[in-house]
């Protein structure tokens, strides 16, 4: 008689194949995988999966729409919720920064002054304090979001100032059609100058289900990862 949950086992055997990944990426690049945060990305999934993983050692997820992931979060029980990292990791426009403040831990997609306030002033007001990532375009082709590397430096003085927000590294999606290897050897350059000024900034966000491997590679603290884990989603909504 089989008494489990499907749902259960199925996640349970794409995150062992995912941790697999993960310890043969950090074995090639002479890294140790205690170094590297895995963010289970769970947009398009609902709160029992998030609870599922919670059970099975995650501490960390990940959602890209306020709207989701504030009612996602609010359903969680509380001793579930309190163990985990919530990384908002979506595009941001203003008028939305002050509700993601709320409930996320950690935001990881800043992009320009204008969200850095937003952010400041709503987790000032909550009385919360937010972990923030400067989201760098590597794209060249401005729209897809992010700071363009040339201005990440400033962007980062600016976020450092702030009341409640700690600046805490970078995070960037590699472009779509090009060579994930050398976008991330790019943001490892951004990361590596924003910490010049401010060295408590040594985390890098990048790498998603298909290209984790040259994620770790190149240096990445943070892997954010749906798919691979959770699988495939409904195509657009
Ligand atoms: C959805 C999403 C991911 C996860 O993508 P997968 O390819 O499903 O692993 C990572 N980062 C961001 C910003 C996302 O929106």
């Amino acid at each position: 008689m089989y008494d489990g949950s499907p749902r259960r086992d199925e996640l349970a055997a794409r995150l062992a194949t995912v941790r697999e990944r993960i310890d043969r990426a950090c074995d090639a690049a002479g890294r140790s995988a205690e170094d590297v945060t895995l963010i289970a990305v769970t947009k398009f999934f609902p709160a029992s999966d998030v609870a599922i993983l919670a059970e099975l050692g995650v501490h960390d997820v990940g959602e890209n729409r306020d709207q989701e992931a504030s009612a996602k979060v609010d359903e969680l029980p509380p001793e579930v919720r309190d163990r985990l990292t919530v990384h908002f990791v979506g595009q941001l426009q203003s008028n939305k920064a002050g509700h993601v403040a709320r409930y996320a831990d950690v935001v990881q997609s800043v992009d320009r002054p204008k969200i850095a306030r937003a952010l400041d002033r709503a987790a000032a007001a909550a009385d919360r304090r937010l972990e923030v990532l400067l989201q760098v375009d590597l794209s060249g082709a401005a729209g897809r979001g992010g700071v363009a590397p040339e201005a990440a430096r400033a962007l980062a003085d600016e976020v450092a100032e702030s009341e409640a927000l700690r600046l805490r590294g970078v995070m960037a999606v590699a472009p779509l059609g090009e060579d994930p290897a050398p976008a991330f050897e790019r943001l490892a350059g951004v990361a590596h100058a924003i910490r010049e000024g401010h060295p408590d900034a040594d985390w890098m966000s990048a790498g998603m289900s298909g290209d984790l491997e040259q994620a770790v590679a190149a240096g990445a603290t943070h892997l954010r990862v749906g798919s691979a884990i959770l699988g495939s989603r409904p195509l657009a909504r």
